[in-house]
């Protein structure tokens, strides 16, 4: 069986990136996780979650990206996925990522970039999350994401705590300070024992400890997680501390637990979802094959349907 680091390592192979986005079998497949390879396709999917009670982020698949030219295509995407919100006026926010900025080129070319995009953003009145990927780049993303909220308000701009890390409880504390709105999850990437706790265990009760942190500390923040133990250790807190629900919401990733999506709104709690989009969905979906073993034969059955 496929384990979650070898799932990582494969899903960190260009070779096999280019065979599988290539190979029109794993469309139908994927479409499980991910809605469709255009914004049009996108902004059904979230007309259709607006519908079931939950509102949206966009995010437009790709990362890594090691060419000017590209970064400035990922610029205009955002800004129209931007303009198509408010043109449809579904319910949604945006998701980006800084490597898919030019991150892995030059951080200053990055925050200008992002910065475009957060000011139209802020302009129309949305909200521009900034994901977190693997810990080689956590601090230069804190970096930016602080110079960013600088310059832009608290309800312009987001970032994201993972769990896994071993600085993550620092970080909040110093985020806070700002303050900042912060998603938190456990953790996607592939990171040695020196930087994120080995054991699942210790990953849980980290995430406990900084969601009790996020929830008391007044600012409106997004618990991201398909975990029961994890959900039910947020609506016991919030309980417990008179924590409103619409004082934070919760947050989870496109065909990913919607049964559990759908109850959650039911019983009044806010719930967004992570809506994925666009050509490059490879080490996306490889990503959540890794956190799920028991989805690889789900792949392996429908491929061979
Ligand atoms: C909205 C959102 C945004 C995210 N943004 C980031 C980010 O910026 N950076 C980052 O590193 N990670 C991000 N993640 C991913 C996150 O770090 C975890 O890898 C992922 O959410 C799985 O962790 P979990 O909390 O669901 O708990 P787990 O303990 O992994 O899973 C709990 C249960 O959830 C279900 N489940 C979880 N994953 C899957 C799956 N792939 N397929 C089917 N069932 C599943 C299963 O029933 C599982 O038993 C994000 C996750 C969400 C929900």
């Amino acid at each position: 069986m496929l384990t979650r680091s070898a799932l990582l390592y494969l899903a960190r192979q260009e070779r096999l990136k280019d065979f599988a986005t290539r190979f029109s079998a794993f469309k139908k497949i994927t479409a499980r996780f991910i809605a469709g390879e255009s914004i049009d396709q996108a902004v059904a999917a979230i007309s259709e979650l607006n519908k079931r009670g939950c509102s949206a982020s966009f995010d437009h698949l790709n990362e890594s990206v090691s060419s000017t030219t590209e970064t400035e295509a990922e610029i205009r995407e955002y800004l129209d996925i931007l303009r198509q919100i408010d043109e449809s006026g579904i319910n949604s926010n945006v998701s980006i990522k800084l490597t898919q900025f030019g991150l892995e080129i030059d951080p200053e070319l990055t925050y200008r970039n992002a910065r475009t995009v957060v000011e139209d953003a802020a302009r129309r009145g949305n909200f521009v999350r900034i994901d977190m990927e693997g810990s080689a780049v956590t601090q230069v993303t804190l970096d930016i994401f602080k110079r960013m909220r600088a310059e832009f308000e608290l309800n312009d701009v987001g970032i994201v705590l993972q769990s896994y890390l071993y600085r993550t409880e620092a970080d909040a504390r110093e985020l806070l300070k700002i303050p900042a709105r912060i998603r938190l999850c456990k953790g996607a990437y592939d990171e040695p024992s020196d930087v994120a706790y080995p054991d699942k265990k210790d990953v849980d009760d980290n995430y406990v400890r900084v969601m009790k942190l996020l929830l008391g500390s007044g600012v409106y923040h997004g618990i991201a997680t398909h975990d029961p133990k994890m959900i039910e250790a947020t609506t016991d807190f919030a309980q417990k501390e008179g924590v409103g629900k619409d004082a934070f919401e919760f947050q989870m990733l496109y065909g990913i637990r919607r049964d559990l999506q759908e109850q959650l709104a039911r019983d009044g709690y806010n719930m967004r979802v992570y809506v994925p989009y666009g050509k490059h969905w490879y080490p996306y979906f490889m990503r959540r094959l890794a956190e799920r073993p028991a989805n690889v034969w789900f792949v392996m059955k429908n491929l061979w349907k």
